[in-house]
């Protein structure tokens, strides 16, 4: 569950991130009066099982029931930390998913991610892994393996990197003049961090190194520049993580 908000007096609107539908939006009639059928499983950061009909017209769907989903993570809510960071990853799924397209993938990602969360601890390479993976999931897979421009491994090359947003990953010094674009300048050692956050399985991140100050610039400027704002929960995760 992504967003849910009240409408009128007793339904609620709600939109999902689905493994089957894509992303989601429908009306839960009654949600707020009818225990039975959706029992307060009408919440963001919920994972449930959803029952809903299409309606000729309009773009939300009709939810007629919510049960318990299959896998269900441990909840968030015992602490601030990790709270913040799930509220961040479902905005920021939210945002980079468009309604109806393919979502398998990024269902996965979020999911194992907020599982990830859960058991913690809610770390700085568990946010920027989850960053790139859904990035990848939803089209927007960055390259910090390798310079975009001559191919050369990040292992071989010596001196500052730079990410430049437009070659959707990195540029070594030597090809720097040929991408003059603005850049995030980067050390060796973080985008090797990056690159293997990218596509490291979530549940074993907990022990992994995150990149340093420039590897979350260069994150930041990405989601920046693809997203044109910054997500509300951003500044709340980024007081407490
Ligand atoms: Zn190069």
């Amino acid at each position: 569950m992504l967003r849910a908000r009240d409408y009128a007096e007793a339904d609620r609107i709600v939109t999902l991130l689905t493994r089957d539908f894509g992303k989601l939006s429908g009306i839960a009639k009654g949600a707020k009066a009818s225990r039975k059928r959706f029992e307060r499983k009408l919440e963001p950061l919920s994972c449930v099982t959803l029952f809903f009909r299409r309606r000729p017209h309009g773009q939300l769907v009709f939810i007629t029931r919510a049960e318990p989903g299959e896998t269900l993570h441990p909840p968030l809510d015992d602490e601030l930390t990790k709270l913040a960071l799930g509220a961040y990853m479902v905005e920021l799924a939210d945002a980079l998913m468009r309604e109806e397209g393919e979502a398998a993938r990024a269902f996965r990602v979020l999911e194992d991610a907020l599982a990830a969360a859960g058991q913690g601890p809610p770390t700085l390479a568990l946010r920027q892994a989850y960053e790139l993976q859904m990035m990848e999931a939803t089209g927007y897979g960055l390259d910090f393996a390798r310079c975009r421009l001559c191919g050369n491994r990040v292992e071989t090359l010596t001196g500052a990197l730079y990410f430049v947003v437009a070659r959707g990953g990195i540029v070594c010094g030597r090809c720097r003049p040929e991408a003059p674009e603005g850049a995030v300048r980067l050390e060796g050692q973080s985008a090797l961090v990056l690159a293997h956050l990218a596509v490291t399985p979530l549940e074993l991140i907990a022990s992994a190194t995150a990149a340093g100050r420039d590897g979350a610039a260069a994150l930041n400027r990405f989601l920046m520049t693809i997203l044109d704002r910054r997500l509300r929960s951003a500044d709340f995760l980024d007081g407490v993580l």
